[in-house]
């Protein structure tokens, strides 16, 4: 039983090793440690897909940080982060506004 407990913490400590790996270039080496040693290999597959607190540089299409003002690769001004637009909560708000109305 003890060997077993064991190779489910090994497991776990591996999949968060694997999981940081890929949240580092995204700046998320704590958070996929955690997800990967809680989830195994979904945290990795989680952290395959997510692209953490990065935006896309409109030049190089490389992801620098949200709150970067000049792109780290190209050396380009990107300016401020904009608030992501939220289309799909903007339609959700509109067919609520709908039902609503037709209550
Ligand atoms: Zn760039």
């Amino acid at each position: 039983m003890e060997a077993l407990i064991g190779l489910w913490l090994l497991m776990g400590f591996f999949w968060g090793l694997v999981a940081a790996m890929i949240g580092s270039p995204k700046g998320q080496t704590g958070t996929g440690f955690l997800i990967g040693l809680f989830f195994g290999p979904f945290g990795v597959l989680i952290m395959l897909f997510t692209t953490g607190s990065r935006r896309e540089c409109p030049y190089c299409r490389e992801l620098v940080k949200e709150a970067a003002t000049v792109c780290p690769h190209c050396q380009r001004e990107i300016g401020q982060a904009v608030p992501r637009q939220r289309k799909t909560s903007q339609a959700q708000l509109k067919s609520d506004l709908d039902k609503f109305r037709h209550k």
